[in-house]
């Protein structure tokens, strides 16, 4: 929703006031989410001011007006919205009321001008001032809302503060979570941390978890639409800077991810997996339909395995260890082979706590074997930790096939 602040008042042209309540107002409209366009000032003169309303209804879908309710001959503001709508002006009798008893408490009875101050543009709802007598009032029509207000700060104050609620409608809340894998919590925060520092509205959450980080946005806004536009705005500024990262919403899991990615493409998806024992076709066959994609995987968990179901060379295996590229890179085309597949991922690696095979505890590769070559990804996990390291490794798999 967009909005144009105007604030009637020659005195405000004539430098003797400054335009505090548009600030006010401004700040008030951010908090409720609406992008507010235009600040205009105008006198309090009547062409003038409806050539503004006029201009403000061709660019934003709210108004919001302060000033010119009061009684005396150049408080304009109802006239020239009413006249502007074409609709009448009426006595609103509570407001006519609340003016009867302030004056008789002053012995007086009502001129016409004070009386002046009970009239609310028909169709308006009554927004009553129990910091003065001009009640201030909300339109709707098919296109706008207007909103006017009394120019005395105090009184407009109290309006926006006794009808927060019901003024612009309620408030919705719309939270998105964004899910980025390979880059820690620490680092992404330092990345995002102007961003995260500054974001009131939407604001930003972030969550750890293992090698895995979520980022919590909440918009608050009058309507679905504009929370969701808001949470969009911020999505592309966080993706801008750490896009690489991410790999989806929500509750959607990294293998969920592979399964949809590689349906939507046609590919069918195998494994070979030393290290991980099975872990990455495990976390696969969790997920419902993933036979449309997934067609096994073997469990090579020696030598002698990877040597007679994957068909990989004797002659590889004498010369280098099997946590090795190379190694990596015979597991994954031999998998592809045995399971006829678009993809294959290979893992092997040295998950510890003692190394077998002489490579570093922590070191894994990670291949990828598909009909236009094969990738291999060196990986080096901090070593204290053998279910970290096979879980890592599952989950790097996972993302190396979404990027
Ligand atoms: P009143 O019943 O006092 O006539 P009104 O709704 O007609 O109220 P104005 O006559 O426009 O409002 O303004 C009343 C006073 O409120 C001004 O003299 C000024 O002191 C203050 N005021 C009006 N507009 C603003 C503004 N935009 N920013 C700050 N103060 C304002
Ligand atoms: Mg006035």
């Amino acid at each position: 929703m967009k909005a144009e602040i105007i604030a009637v008042g020659s005195e405000l042209l004539l430098g003797e006031i400054a335009n505090t309540n548009a600030q006010y107002l401004s700040e008030w409209l951010a908090t409720c989410g609406i992008d507010v366009y235009y600040h205009t000032v105008v006198g309090d003169n009547r062409e003038r001011m409806t050539d503004v309303i006029r201009r403000a209804q061709g660019r934003v879908d709210l108004l919001v007006i302060t000033g010119g309710l009061g009684p005396t001959e150049d408080d304009l503001t109802k006239e020239v919205v009413a006249e502007l709508l074409e609709r009448s002006l009426q006595i609103d009798q509570p407001a006519y009321d609340r003016i009867e008893a302030f004056l008789k408490t002053r012995g007086r009875t009502m001129t016409n001008n004070e009386k002046k101050q009970a009239l609310i543009i028909e169709g308006a709802d009554v927004l009553t001032n129990n910091a003065g007598l001009a009640p201030g009032m909300s339109v709707h029509t098919s296109d706008h809302q207007y909103i006017l207000l009394p120019g005395v700060p105090r009184e407009m104050k109290r309006i926006i503060a006794d009808h927060f609620d019901h003024l612009l409608g309620k408030e919705t809340i719309k939270s998105r979570t964004l899910r980025f894998f390979g880059i820690g919590e620490s680092a992404l925060n330092d990345r995002l941390a102007d961003l995260i520092r500054t974001a009131r509205n939407p604001s930003v959450a972030p969550y750890a978890e293992l090698a895995e980080v979520r980022l919590r946005l909440t918009a608050k806004a009058l309507d679905e639409q504009t929370a969701l536009e808001m949470l969009d705005r911020l999505e592309r500024q966080i993706r801008d800077e750490v896009g690489t990262y991410f790999y989806g919403y929500g509750e959607t899991s990294l293998p969920e991810v592979v399964l949809d990615d590689c349906r939507k493409a046609g590919l069918t998806l195998s494994a070979a997996e030393s290290l991980t024992g099975g872990a990455f076709a495990s976390g696969l066959t969790d997920i419902k339909g993933a036979s449309d994609v997934f067609r096994g995987s073997a469990v090579v968990y020696s030598d002698v395995a990877k040597i007679n179901v994957l068909g990989v060379a004797q002659t590889l295996l004498d010369q280098q260890t099997a946590v090795s590229r190379e190694v990596a890179i015979a597991m994954a085309e031999g998998a592809r082979a045995l399971y006829q597949t678009d993809l294959a991922i290979a893992l092997t690696g040295e998950a510890g706590p003692t190394s077998n095979s002489g490579q570093t505890v922590g070191t894994v590769y990670c291949a990828l074997a598909q009909a236009s070559g094969t990738e291999v990804l060196e990986l080096t996990y901090p070593a204290f930790d053998r279910g970290m390291i096979r879980l890592r490794s599952v989950k790097d798999a996972y993302f190396m096939l979404i990027k």
